[in-house]
């Protein structure tokens, strides 16, 4: 944000109160008048985090950082796009919005919504969302109707919604989410003062990495990167139909997130494959899960299970980097979300029914 760093050189000392929110931070990029009333929670700016133990289990020179997105207000990336998408909604005299969601799209459109006082109606995949989601789409106070299919058929029900009922649909066929998500893009190159050589991300409806792909353009032709990434899209093996070509009837996978078997942005992906000569790869849930951990226990990023496989696929892919590389894995989600996956997948000790004594926890310890 060159505003911030034009002060700092003053002598100014930044706080998190500078940090306006993102549409207010990149305006001139996004598709905003002074007209649009903006429908902020400050997201965005999110940290931009060295890994050195995965960078270690590459090696060769190879620097890797994790771009934790899970630091939004509503602990995902869907904040980016919310923000754009509320604002226009709410520009365009809109009351009510509906979309259907695997869940962060839900705890990030109630929450937005709410803010901008309109009605928000989620539709979900009846016990196919993470605990900590529904917790927020219910707090945010949603309408949550949990349907008996999965999320393609829930989307198909909210795009027919739309189309007949006086309600703005926010999913991300709804444009303005990109814009506002192509903004981790420009943060990326902020923050390194280039492009990344590889930029690995999970891909459900695949508008993220449309996103990201649109942000990266836009910097290089205004001059503030010299290189384009390389766009490495990661999908669950059980629902991989960017992989497979086709879609997948019935997907399934511990990451919820990108449980997704027909793309919404499948055509806008393929041309970011072909421009970027990225790829679209597998990884496995047994992959997905020891990323998580490695995650946690070797980094102290807690992320959920669909943003661990961006880090999956990167381990998976090692020897395809180039010696020296800068790789950006991109980690959507926030780890308290999927509380019951951690419990239950996870390497510690967790000692229970101890009596309370000093001798009986020190010997626990081994002392
Ligand atoms: C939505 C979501 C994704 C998938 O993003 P797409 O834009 O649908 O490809 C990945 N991870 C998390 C945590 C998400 O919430």
């Amino acid at each position: 944000m060159p505003l911030l760093r034009a002060l700092q050189r003053l002598g100014h000392r930044p706080t998190m109160q500078d940090w306006p929110g993102l549409i207010e931070a990149y305006r001139a990029w996004l598709p905003v008048t002074a007209a649009t009333p903006v429908i902020t929670l400050r997201e965005g700016a999110t940290p931009l985090i060295p890994a050195p133990v995965i960078a270690e289990h590459i090696g060769r020179g190879v620097k890797v950082f994790l771009k934790y997105d899970g630091l939004n207000p509503t602990g995902s990336f869907k904040d980016r796009g919310m923000t754009m998408a509320i604002s226009k909604a709410r520009e365009a005299g809109s009351e009510a919005v509906i979309c259907a969601s695997t869940g962060n799209t839900s705890a990030a459109a109630a929450a937005y919504a709410r803010r901008g006082g309109m009605r928000a109606f989620v539709l979900i995949p009846d016990g196919y969302v993470a605990q900590g989601k529904l917790a927020q789409a219910l707090l945010y106070g949603a309408e949550v109707l949990a349907v008996q299919g999965n999320f393609d058929r829930a989307l198909a029900i909210v795009r027919d919604v739309a189309d007949r009922y006086p309600v703005t649909l926010v999913n991300s066929v709804n444009p303005y989410r990109l814009q506002g998500q192509k903004t981790a893009a420009f943060e990326v190159v902020d923050a390194l003062g280039e492009a990344p050589d590889w930029l690995c991300i999970p891909v459900g409806n695949a508008g993220n990495i449309s996103a990201y792909w649109m942000g990266f353009q836009e910097y290089q032709a205004a001059g503030h990167c010299r290189q384009l990434p390389r766009m490495m899209g990661f999908q669950a093996a059980g629902s991989a139909p960017m992989v497979l070509g086709h879609t997948v009837e019935h997907p399934d996978t511990i990451a919820t997130a990108i449980r997704i078997g027909n793309p919404v942005n499948r055509e806008k992906a393929l041309k970011v494959e072909a421009e970027s000569k990225g790829g679209f790869m597998a990884v496995t849930d047994a992959e997905i899960i020891e990323a998580y951990k490695l995650l946690g226990s070797g980094e102290g990023v807690f992320c959920e299970p669909a943003s661990a496989a961006s880090v999956a696929g990167l381990l998976k892919r090692h020897q395809e980097v180039p010696a020296g590389a800068t790789v950006v894995c991109v980690l959507t989600g926030n780890g308290l979300k999927d509380p019951t996956t951690a419990i239950e997948n996870n390497d510690s000790k967790f000692h229970t029914g101890l009596a309370p004594e000093t001798d009986v926890v020190a010997r626990v310890m081994g002392f």
